[in-house]
């Protein structure tokens, strides 16, 4: 589970994390000001416009004080705009991909590239900024519902915030509540549900139109219509984005390009899912942990909310 937030500069993460309860490690671990996160001395602005590509060569990792790695001699290339699923039973390695991403740690050995620039050699922010996260569970911010939006992008006015809530299948629960877009949130605020939280934070990610997005399926059951609101709202934020999801429903699996499977730190097998059900018994054996018994008949058209 990757420990982080709705949208992806180091202080809004480091402010969604300090909000969750019982984060205060993993705020510490993000705050943390590592020797090997170098800034660059002169940082190699990223091309514009940016495609998305990103390639890891050999990449591997161990966190300090472990002696295993949690990546190990990764070799991978995901092509601009393509949808990629990271399936792997836990401690496989998924959130460590995307924490190496987003720069909360350099790799040991090997490189991650961004449109073929080494992510060392970006300014933190630029990169950081080409980067949508939505995490397993968005925290709000204390302020207003557009305050929470405006995280996304500070400038946005209304009418982009509306739009973008459409999008998000949260505009007509905003405009129940009793001030809108001024409703407060957070403590003595408005309290809302799980996937009222995950809307608001798809909405963010929408206004910050990011060409990259890194996201973290919540495994948490929602209701049935909230689940489809959810993903309905994730399917349009995905388009034209390069992105990448740890993935934990049966949907997400059928609908992505190629599936990554994780295993010990390696990249263990890839393809899509009715391919790997054939071809890879981890794969079989993880979907019919995760996704049910029958994994391979089930018909699911993921692509019909486009
Ligand atoms: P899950 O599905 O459970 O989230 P994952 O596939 O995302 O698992 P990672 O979280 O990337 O796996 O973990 C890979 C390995 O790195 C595991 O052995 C894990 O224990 C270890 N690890 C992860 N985070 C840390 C950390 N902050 N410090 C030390 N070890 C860590």
């Amino acid at each position: 589970v990757l420990a982080a937030g709705a949208v992806a500069t180091l202080a809004e993460v480091a402010g969604d994390v300090q909000r969750a309860a019982g984060a205060a490690e993993r705020l510490l671990e993000l705050m943390d000001t590592r020797p090997g996160i170098a800034p660059p001395v002169r940082p190699r602005p990223l091309p514009e416009p940016l495609s998305g590509e990103i390639r890891l060569e050999r990449v591997s990792f161990t966190y300090p004080g472990r002696e295993t790695p949690a990546l190990d001699d990764v070799d991978l290339t995901i092509r601009p705009g393509e949808r990629v699923a990271l399936v792997g039973p836990s401690g496989a390695g998924k959130s460590t991909l995307l924490s190496l991403l987003l720069r909360f740690h350099d790799p040991d050995a090997g490189i991650l590239r961004l449109d073929g620039v080494d992510l060392r050699e970006l300014d933190l922010g630029a990169l950081r900024s080409s980067l949508g996260l939505v995490a397993q569970e968005p925290v709000l911010f204390t302020g207003s519902v557009a305050d929470n939006l405006r995280y996304g992008d500070a400038d946005a006015d209304l009418d982009s915030l509306r739009v973008a809530a459409r999008d998000a299948n949260a505009l007509s629960f905003i405009e129940a509540l009793p001030q809108g877009f001024d409703t407060a949130l957070g403590p003595g605020g408005v309290q809302l549900s799980g996937g009222q939280r995950q809307r608001l934070a798809i909405a963010r990610a929408l206004l910050k139109d990011p060409r990259v997005l890194l996201l973290d399926e919540a495994t948490s059951a929602l209701d049935a219509e909230s689940e489809r609101l959810v993903q309905q709202a994730l399917d349009r934020l995905m388009v034209g984005r390069t992105s990448l999801v740890i993935a934990h429903r049966l949907a997400t699996v059928v609908a992505a390009d190629r599936l990554l499977v994780f295993d010990g730190g390696c990249l263990v097998a890839a393809g899509r899912h009715g391919e790997l059900m054939d071809t890879s018994p981890l794969y079989r054996h993880l979907a019919e942990l995760q996704f049910g018994r029958h994994p391979s008949t089930v018909t699911t058209d993921a692509h019909s909310a486009h």
